[in-house]
Formats: structure tokens, C-alpha cells, sequence
């Protein structure tokens, strides 16, 4: 295996955006270089809040004074907070140098949330730059602020939490819905590991999570190239997925902070983020695994009062889906019967009918009609898709095993990790993640497992046996 410098050096050849990563025990101390060789002349903003400022933002914040880089900061008062678009306004504020109004906006309970087609301004030399130091909250805001002015930002990641830190789009909440509004990665990460591994065991333990997601996300990739949908790109596979079972090869590291485990968690994390600059789609990092966390976002599911994380709610759409593909290993698919299968195979009008009911109750309510719309194939497609199935399937699930982990030994990763591995360790039930297949299936365009599984008139037999007697997450 190559080492982690020859790694990060290409992958920076293929991002799009993210031109600088360093990484390493006491990386900070580079923070003031590589801010005034990627913004030379500009003043800038530390933004933390009160968690991260004492870890890590008030050595950086002297550390540019002591560099003579003009600085300011501002630090959110606030233990815990979400990606709320009022923050996007504050963290807007706070790039024009007003911290009085971005105070008032913090700090106001019942703020009207802007228009944020109207959020952008023309780009100037007199902004501030943005340097974010903490986790994945903090990133986004900046993230999507400096978008709205036409410039980049630094960031120094205090948790290896998400893989958002080097990906495109902020995932924000926005007028009632959680969406990912589309902007530039960072120009600049400096990911100091001394203060990552000192992050609180549940973020970092999400991070591997969301690594994790990976797997499953491949073979979903994998599945979509072998059909059409989305052609592998080598650059964006190779990036990652060459040293992901590597990456995710040290849990018990992962749990005990160990600086080597965390340097490799967060190596992992952030080249799927350049994996989804080169790609310029998330396809390289999430799929279905992905899917169940969505839907519980938008339902805005909480436990115990509280919402659960990116990387928890993963854990668990990843384990789900690795236990459907062990069902999907089972089944035969050189007997399939495609004459009959594209017979019965249901038109456009049928199917939108469908996506209609499936998310009749759900707060996005054509969401299913939309995506199923974008995606649906019609008989000529199926039977193009299904002959291919039924001739090359050995090969197809050969190439399928060798990516994908079962759930048992998924399972036992999130145990020593830390992360969730069962349903209830993010308060949903079972059967609560049984009945959300069907929106799974309709909730994006992106083909996915379920898709070819409906094609192939095998999704009772894929999902099923899952919640059966002897499944994976048996009822
Ligand atoms: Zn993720």
C-alpha cells in the first residue's frame, strides 16, 4: 500500500477545489502559512464556538496574530446547535465584519428566515475569510458563506465525524426540510490529529460510521455502472475505495483515540470527500446506506430529546443494507424469467401512482412522484437490464462479495468502534426500518439495489428474510 503522503498528493490532483490538506499531530502550527498562501493580503475570521474554541480556536486565533495575518473571531455562544439556515445569515454576517448583527441573529429565538436565492453578494477583496475551527456544523455554515460572497475558506476539522469537510454542498435546514445546497468545497483543510483524537468518542465514532457507509455505497455503484445508470469513474473509485478496508481495519484504534487509527479515519473521510469533488456527485460516498438517515431527517427523528448524528443514523441504513446484500447472495439470478418480468413490468403512470401513496403521509409528499419520474426505465430498458443480469450475474456477484461486507462482520466493527449496531441504539425500531424501504427505494433518482431488485421482480425476496425469522434484524 502506498503511503498516506503519495495518497493525499493525488488525491488533491483530482479534487476540484481543495488545493492544500495537511495532516498530522500539531498541524495547526502550519495554519497561518497555508492561510496566507491561499488568501495573501486578506484579513481573517476565526469562527468557533464554545466547545472548540478553548481545543483548538484560540491557539489558532493567536497564532495568526503572532504571523501579523489580520484576525478576528467570533465564537457561537452555544453548547449545542444545528445547521439552521439562521446561522447560514449569521455566518453571512460575520464574512461582512458586522458581529453585532450576527450576534442578533444568533441570539434571536424567533428569526425569519431569509430569502436564500437573495443570500449572495458580489465577491470582495475588504470580506473576511473564514476560518472555520470545529465540527461538521461549523463547516457547512462557513462552507455555504463563503459561496455566498464568491470566495473560499480554511477549515481545521476538530472531529472526524462526517466526510464533509472536503465535500461539495452544506447540509442545512432549511424552511422546515434538511437540504444540501450545492457549493465548493474548502480551498484549505488542516486537520491537526492531536485535536481530533480528543474529540468526544461519539462523534469520532460516526465518523467511522459514515466511512463505513462506503462499502455498501460501492456495490450500489457498482450495480448502477454494471446497468448504465452511472458509469464508474476510475478516478473517483480509485481515490477511496483502493484503501478503504484499510481504513476501516483498526476500530478498536478508532475507539481508543489511538493517533495512528484517527489519522487514517480522518484520511479515509476526507478522500471520499475528493472523491465526490472528481465525480462531482455524491454517488461515490452514499447510496441507500445513506437513504434511511435522510428520510429520518426529514421526520425529524429524535431520541431521547435529542436528534441523533449524521454518522449514527448511516450506521445504521449501512448495516441494513449489508444484510441485504447477504440476501441478494443467495438468490439465483441466472433463472430469471426476463419474457414474463418485462410483461408484468408496471408503466411510468403506474409507478408515479405508487410514489404518490408511498409518501402520502410523509412532510414531502411528491418527493417519490419526482424521483421515480427521473428514473423510471421502460419495458425496453428492463428487459436490456435483466438480460444482462440473468447472463452475467455470477461474475456481477463475484464482483459484489468482494466489495461489500456481510452484516456480521459490519456488526462487529460498529461494536468495538462504538457506533451503533442495532436499531435501537438510535431509538427506531425494527419494523421502523422495514417499513422505510419503500421510500428508500423512491427517495432519489439515483439508481440503487432496490431499483434492479424491483426490475427483477426479487425485492420481496431481498428485503423480507431480513426482518424474518433468522434475519438480520429479525422481528
Ligand atoms: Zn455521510
Amino acid at each position: 500500500m502506498i503511503d498516506s503522503k503519495e495518497r493525499i498528493a493525488r488525491a488533491l490532483a483530482i479534487s476540484t477545489d481543495t488545493k492544500v490538506f495537511e495532516m498530522g499531530q500539531d498541524a495547526s502550527a502550519l495554519a497561518p502559512e497555508v492561510f496566507t498562501k491561499c488568501f495573501p493580503g486578506r484579513k481573517a475570521v476565526i469562527v468557533a464556538d464554545i466547545n472548540t474554541w478553548p481545543v483548538l480556536g484560540e491557539r489558532v486565533a493567536a497564532d495568526f496574530k503572532a504571523a501579523g495575518i489580520p484576525t478576528d473571531t467570533y465564537i457561537i455562544d452555544k453548547k449545542e446547535f444545528h445547521a439552521d439556515w439562521k446561522y447560514v445569515e449569521m455566518t453571512d454576517l460575520i464574512v461582512k465584519g458586522d458581529y453585532t448583527a450576527a450576534k442578533a441573529v444568533e441570539n434571536d429565538e424567533n428569526h425569519q428566515e431569509g430569502d436564500a436565492e437573495k443570500a449572495f453578494s458580489q465577491s470582495s477583496d475588504g470580506y473576511n475569510v473564514l476560518v472555520s475551527v470545529g465540527s461538521g456544523v461549523i463547516n457547512d455554515l462557513c462552507k455555504l458563506s463563503s459561496y455566498h460572497h464568491g470566495q473560499s475558506y480554511l477549515t481545521l476539522p476538530t472531529a472526524a465525524s462526517v466526510d464533509g469537510y472536503s465535500s461539495f454542498g452544506a447540509s442545512i435546514t432549511y424552511q422546515g426540510s434538511k437540504q444540501t445546497f450545492t457549493c465548493p468545497a474548502p480551498v484549505a483543510i488542516v486537520a491537526d490529529i492531536d485535536v481530533i483524537a480528543h474529540a468526544p468518542k461519539h462523534m469520532t465514532a460516526a465518523g467511522y460510521a459514515d466511512l463505513a457507509a462506503k462499502v455498501p455505497a460501492g456495490a450500489e455503484w457498482i450495480i448502477a455502472d454494471f446497468v448504465g445508470s452511472e458509469p464508474i469513474q476510475d478516478d473517483a473509485w480509485h481515490v477511496l475505495q483502493d484503501y478503504l478496508d484499510g481504513f476501516l481495519s483498526d476500530p478498536e484504534g478508532v475507539a481508543a483515540g489511538e493517533p495512528r487509527a484517527i489519522a487514517d479515519l480522518f484520511e479515509g473521510l476526507t478522500l471520499s470527500g475528493f472523491a465526490m469533488q472528481a465525480a462531482k456527485s455524491s454517488r461515490p460516498a452514499s447510496c441507500c446506506d445513506h437513504l434511511f438517515s435522510h428520510i429520518l431527517d426529514m421526520v425529524g427523528h429524535r431520541f431521547e430529546g435529542k436528534l441523533q448524528s449524521h454518522g449514527f443514523q448511516v450506521a445504521i441504513g449501512t448495516l441494513t443494507m449489508c444484510a441485504v446484500f447477504d440476501e441478494l447472495f443467495k438468490l439465483d439470478l441466472t433463472v430469471l424469467d426476463v419474457d414474463s418480468l418485462v410483461d408484468s413490468w408496471p408503466s411510468l403512470e403506474q409507478e408515479q401512482d405508487r410514489a404518490l401513496e408511498v409518501f402520502r403521509d410523509f412532510p414531502a409528499p411528491n418527493l417519490g412522484y419526482i424521483q421515480i419520474s427521473q428514473k423510471y426505465g421502460d419495458k425496453a430498458a428492463v428487459r436490456a437490464e435483466l438480460s444482462r443480469l440473468k447472463a452475467e450475474w455470477p461474475t456481477l456477484k463475484e464482483r459484489l462479495q468482494g466489495q461489500v461486507y456481510s452484516f456480521e462482520k459490519m456488526q462487529k466493527l460498529f461494536r468495538i468502534a462504538g457506533a451503533p449496531y442495532e436499531t435501537g441504539h438510535i431509538g427506531v425500531s425494527r419494523a421502523q426500518i422495514r417499513d422505510m424501504f419503500p421510500k428508500v427505494q423512491l427517495l432519489r433518482a439515483r439508481y440503487n439495489l432496490l431499483d434492479l431488485a424491483m426490475r427483477g421482480g426479487f425485492y420481496d425476496a431481498l428485503v423480507e428474510p431480513v426482518f424474518a425469522r433468522g434475519g438480520a434484524w429479525e422481528i
